[in-house]
């Protein structure tokens, strides 16, 4: 980054700067008055007041967010920004006890909320696994690679394309390691081993939000018989064994993924007897599925409500899926129940779960009410990084 050269200026209409003075990091396009023309997707650019004052610097894209804010109140970004950025999340992750050799899993930077829009990077012991949401980062990924191989122990960087991107013209899509060599890919959470597949895998190959979750239902999960939906890489069905449950099923309606889940199971507990794993779909296992059966069930289905649009449909889907899930749980039993999906609210949630369990005229208690762990900060200027809710129940 060439810190000396004057950067293209885009101007906001007048009175679009009142979010951006309250630190809010997205320029939406209608706020936009003027941009020169040779401005790219992905460029640096200044964002100025229709006045004419300074509000700060962003990646500009093209789509309804027009800007997102690396640095207010500056003209131009430091040489070395990404390595001051980085080096600040990672001591925030020392700071919360996050990086031990017991647990070398964990999220590094979490976009808007370590103050680095668009781009996210799971740490996978040595490995960096870093994927852009913005063209902005995705240019930027070489330099972002560098200051990821100056921390401590991170041997190698792999990158992940986000496919949603306007991949066109410049801007192609990579999948490659882009540093270093180390291809070790078993990584370790709160003492418990799991294989990862960033190459294959969803997101960066492994849900590093549900660990202080899966900590939790370790504790519960003595002598229980517990159904672990929509498992993916099978993290509560590990956890639920270490926690002495006396039977842990594991379903995904994903064949690659009950494959990784029976491969974590057997790394962590070889020639476990307690465990089964089912490729089905959720709804289907549950329809089938004897009254009584299991009196622990973890509900983490895929972001059923992926935009704003799909918000209606969304919400019928959870309501859905907790009421068979009401329906069919032992007496005294514990129901852990998520939703991923941005666009729900926590009470838009809680409404959905609250209708679902009325339909079943059990009673039911809110033990716990969950959220995403503390390596996914929420910037409080940008409410929207709050994405992880769950609730925890207790069925009679
Ligand atoms: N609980 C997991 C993350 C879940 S991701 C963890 O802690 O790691 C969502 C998973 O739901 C994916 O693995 C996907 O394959 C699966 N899935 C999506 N639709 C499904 C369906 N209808 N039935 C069962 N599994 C489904």
């Amino acid at each position: 980054m060439d810190q000396n050269a004057a950067l293209p200026v885009l101007r906001l209409r007048k009175g679009k700067e009142e979010s951006l003075e309250r630190f809010h990091p997205w320029v939406f396009s209608g706020a936009v008055l003027e941009l020169p023309e040779e401005v790219r997707e992905g460029d640096l650019v200044r964002v100025i007041t229709f006045g004419g004052d300074n509000v700060g610097v962003g990646h500009y894209q093209i789509g309804s967010i027009a800007v997102r804010m690396l640095e207010f109140g500056e003209e131009h970004l430091p040489a070395d920004f990404f390595w001051q950025r980085i080096g600040e999340a990672w001591k925030l992750r020392e700071a919360l006890g996050l990086i031990r050799p017991d647990n070398n899993c964990f999220r590094l930077v979490h976009g808007e909320g370590d103050f680095l829009p668009g781009l996210v990077v799971d740490i996978y012991d040595g490995t960096a696994v870093v994927q852009a949401h913005s063209p902005g980062m995705h240019f930027c990924r070489m330099e972002i690679a560098e200051a990821l191989t100056r921390l401590p122990g991170i041997r190698s960087v792999y990158y992940k394309s986000d496919t949603t991107l306007p991949f066109k013209a410049d801007l192609h899509p990579v999948n490659d390691y882009i540093a270093g060599s180390f291809r070790s890919s078993v990584a370790t959470e709160n003492g418990l081993q799991f294989n990862i597949d960033w190459l294959r895998g969803q997101k960066t190959g492994f849900f590093v939000d549900q660990r202080d979750n899966r900590r939790l239902l370790e504790q519960l999960a003595s002598g229980r018989e517990v159904l672990n939906m929509f498992c993916y890489t099978g993290g509560f069905s590990v956890y639920a064994l270490r926690g002495g449950a006396k039977r842990v099923d594991s379903v995904d309606s994903s064949g690659k993924a009950i494959a990784l889940t029976d491969a974590n199971v057997e790394l962590n507990f070889p020639g476990c007897d307690r465990h089964r794993s089912f490729a089905t779909d959720a709804f289907k296992y549950l329809d089938d599925m004897k009254p009584g059966e299991y009196d622990l069930i973890i509900l983490d289905p895929p972001a059923f409500a992926k935009h704003r649009g799909a918000l209606k449909n969304g919400l019928m889907g959870y309501r859905r899926l907790n009421a068979k899930a009401f329906e069919k749980i032992r007496k005294g039993g514990i129901l852990f129940t998520f939703s991923c999906s941005q666009v729900v609210t926590k009470e838009m949630f809680r409404l959905q779960v609250f209708s679902a369990a009325a339909q079943s005229r059990r009673k039911v208690r809110i033990l716990h009410q969950l959220t995403q762990p503390a390596d996914h900060p929420v910037n409080i200027y940008h409410p929207e990084g709050e994405y992880l809710k769950g609730l925890v129940l207790y069925v009679e």
